[in-house]
C-alpha cells in the first residue's frame, strides 16, 4: 500500500500548488455571491489529475491512499469548503472503489478508470425524508429481463449537479426485498435536476440540485449490487459510509484549520487600545486560541488514525461504525466551534456578509445534515454501549 511519503507519487503540494489553490481561494466570494457553480475551479481539479487522486499510476491516477486524499481535501477545503464539498461527492465513489479493490473485488475498477480520465461521479443517494440513508429507499428499481434496471423516486442534494457524468444512485425493487446500486449516465433518458429552489445558507457552489428519476434506465454492466433490504453487511455499505464519513470529516477539518487561521492572523493585527498591545497578547484570547488548537489537534489525531485504519484494511470488528461515526461527528461539532472562536475573536470585521468568515460560519452549519446526523449518530454510539434499545 502506497504512503503518503512514496517518493513516486505525487504529493498533495505538486498536484494542489500553491497557484492552483490560490486561484480556487480568490474565486470562492464570487460563486457564492452569484450563486454559481464553480466550473472553473473544477477545470483546473480535473487538469491537476485530481479527479483520478485513488486511482492507481499504473491506471493514469494519483495512486493516493485514503490518508493523503484527506489531507488533500483537507487543504481544498481551506481554500473553498463548496468547492472541496463538491469534489469530495466524486471521491466518496473512488474510496469505495478502493475498499472494495483493498477486500480482493475489483467490480468498481470502472469508477477509478473513468475518474482518471476526466469523468465526474456524483452521489445521488439522500432521498427527502430518508432516515434508514443507505438502508432503504423510496425509489423504486424496477428489474427487467436483461439484468438492467428502472430507477423511479426524488434524490435530494446532488451536489455537482451541473457537471456530472456518472450518478451513483440506488433503490429498492417493486417486491421490497433487495436494495439495488448503479451508476446512471448523464446522456441516459428518464432524469431531470431541478435547479429552481437552490438558494441555500451555504455551500452555495455545490450546486445540489434536487434530482428526480423517472425511469431512469442503468444498464445491467453499470449495477453494482443487489443488498438485502434492510442494515447488512455488505462490503459495498462499508465502504459507502468508511469512505463518505471520512472524507466528509476531512472537509469539516479543513473548514475549522481555516476558520483558526484566520482567527490567529487577525489576533496578531488588531490592537487593543487600552494596552496598545497586539490582542494576540490579550490572556483571555490568549486562553481561547489554545482551546481552539486543543480541538484541533484533537480532531487531527483522530482523522489521521481513521484514515489510517482504512489504508491498513484494519480489523476493528464493531467498533468500525462507532469510530467512523465518531470522527464524522467530531470534525462537523469541531469546525462549528472554531467558526465561533474566529468570530468572536476577529471582531465585528468578521460579521460582514462578503467576509470570508462569515461564509465560513454559512458554510459550515451544512455539516449537520450530512449523514449521520447528530440523532443517528447518538444512536450508533448507545447502542455500541449499551446495545439496542429492547421492545417490551
Ligand atoms: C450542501 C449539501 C450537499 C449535499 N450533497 C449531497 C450529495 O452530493 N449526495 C447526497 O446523497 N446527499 C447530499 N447531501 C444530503 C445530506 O447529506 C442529507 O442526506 C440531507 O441533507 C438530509 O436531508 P433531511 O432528511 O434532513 O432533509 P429534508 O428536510 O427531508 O429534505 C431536504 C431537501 O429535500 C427537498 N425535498 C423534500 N421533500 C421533497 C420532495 N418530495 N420532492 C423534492 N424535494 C424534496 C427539500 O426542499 C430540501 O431541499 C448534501 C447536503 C448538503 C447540505
Amino acid at each position: 500500500m502506497p504512503t503518503p511519503q512514496s517518493p513516486q507519487l505525487p504529493t498533495v503540494n505538486t498536484v494542489l500548488t500553491e497557484t492552483l489553490l490560490e486561484g480556487i481561494r480568490s474565486r470562492a466570494p464570487g460563486y457564492d455571491e452569484a450563486n454559481a457553480f464553480p466550473y472553473e475551479d473544477l477545470t483546473a481539479l480535473r487538469e491537476a489529475g485530481y479527479l483520478g487522486a485513488l486511482t492507481p499510476r499504473a491506471e493514469g491516477g494519483l495512486g493516493w491512499d485514503f490518508s493523503t486524499v484527506v489531507a488533500a481535501q483537507r487543504t481544498l477545503a481551506m481554500h473553498s469548503p463548496a468547492t472541496a464539498l463538491a469534489v469530495n461527492m466524486h471521491l466518496v465513489w473512488n474510496g469505495v472503489a478502493s475498499v472494495l479493490s483493498q477486500q480482493g473485488d475489483d467490480s468498481l475498477a470502472f469508477v477509478r478508470r473513468e475518474s482518471a480520465a476526466g469523468e465526474v461521479f456524483a452521489f445521488g443517494i439522500s432521498e427527502p425524508g430518508n432516515d434508514a440513508v443507505l438502508f432503504d429507499s423510496d425509489t423504486v428499481a424496477e428489474p427487467l429481463p436483461d439484468g438492467s434496471y428502472r430507477f423511479t423516486g426524488t434524490k435530494i442534494f446532488t451536489s455537482l449537479s451541473p457537471v456530472w457524468t456518472r450518478l451513483g444512485i440506488f433503490g429498492k425493487t417493486p417486491d421490497g426485498g433487495h436494495l439495488v446500486f448503479g451508476f446512471l449516465d448523464r446522456s441516459a433518458p428518464g432524469w431531470a435536476a431541478d435547479s429552481s429552489s437552490w438558494d441555500m445558507l451555504g455551500m452555495r457552489a455545490t450546486h445540489s440540485h434536487t434530482t428526480t428519476l423517472n425511469g431512469a434506465m442503468v444498464p445491467a454492466e453499470r449495477i453494482l449490487r443487489r443488498t438485502p433490504a434492510g442494515p447488512n453487511a455488505d462490503p459495498l455499505t462499508f465502504g459507502v459510509f468508511a469512505s463518505f464519513l471520512t472524507f466528509l470529516a476531512a472537509v469539516y477539518t479543513g473548514i475549522g484549520d481555516r476558520a483558526v487561521e484566520l482567527a490567529v492572523q487577525r489576533l496578531g493585527r488588531r490592537r487593543s487600545k487600552t494596552t496598545g498591545q497586539p490582542l494576540a497578547q490579550d490572556p483571555v484570547l490568549r486562553y481561547k486560541t489554545a482551546e481552539a488548537s486543543l480541538r484541533q489537534l484533537t480532531m487531527d489525531a483522530q482523522l489521521r488514525s481513521v484514515a489510517e485504519s482504512i489504508d491498513a484494511g484494519a480489523e476493528l470488528g464493531t467498533e468500525w461504525f462507532p469510530r467512523l461515526v465518531a470522527n464524522k461527528t467530531q470534525a462537523v461539532r469541531t469546525a462549528k466551534a472554531q467558526a465561533d472562536f474566529a468570530l468572536e475573536a476577529s471582531g465585528g470585521a468578521s460579521y460582514h456578509r462578503q467576509n470570508e468568515l462569515s461564509r465560513i460560519y454559512r458554510d459550515v452549519m451544512a455539516g449537520v445534515f450530512h449523514p449521520s446526523d447528530d440523532e443517528s449518530a447518538h444512536n450508533t454510539l448507545a447502542s455500541f454501549m449499551l446495545g439496542p434499545v429492547e421492545s417490551e
